[in-house]
């Protein structure tokens, strides 16, 4: 598999409002509007920052994934995004070495990235997630 670059970090807040003030207001950061994905129950808005971006998530539901992880830990960084080449080839591979997938086959997230997160269990406490994009 070929990992291409970090494509984003994953922040959890309670509200991409008030979280724009930082990443927006104050960093100077350039807020490309957001998009709701249901099936994943959370709002997301990206901040590009160079080749990388920042993405805020806000649960649209109490029991949203979002939601836990803010009630467990409080907002901060919930998950690494790292760019793949052909995301079905990297989860094939990372299965045959042994590593907890979440994601056995990738689905659709925000922007029409095709994305897959592997288990904290297998990747030193951090979720990480695999995204490609065309
Ligand atoms: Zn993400």
């Amino acid at each position: 598999m070929k990992v291409l670059k970090i494509d984003h970090l994953g922040i959890a807040v309670n509200s991409i409002d008030e979280g724009r003030n930082f990443w927006s207001g104050i960093l100077g950061l350039n807020f490309e509007g957001d998009e709701t994905v249901a099936q994943q129950k959370v709002k997301t808005a990206f901040f590009p920052v160079g080749e990388s971006e920042v993405e805020l998530l806000e649960s649209t539901e109490p029991d949203g994934p979002v939601a836990k992880f803010i009630e467990k830990k409080g907002e901060g960084i919930q998950h690494v995004a790292f760019r793949v080449a052909n995301i079905e080839e990297a989860l094939a591979e990372l299965k045959l070495k042994g590593v907890r997938l979440i994601d056995e086959t990738p689905r659709i997230g925000a922007g029409g990235a095709k994305i897959a997160f592997l288990h904290p269990k297998s990747t030193s406490g951090v979720l990480v997630e695999l995204c490609e994009r065309s």
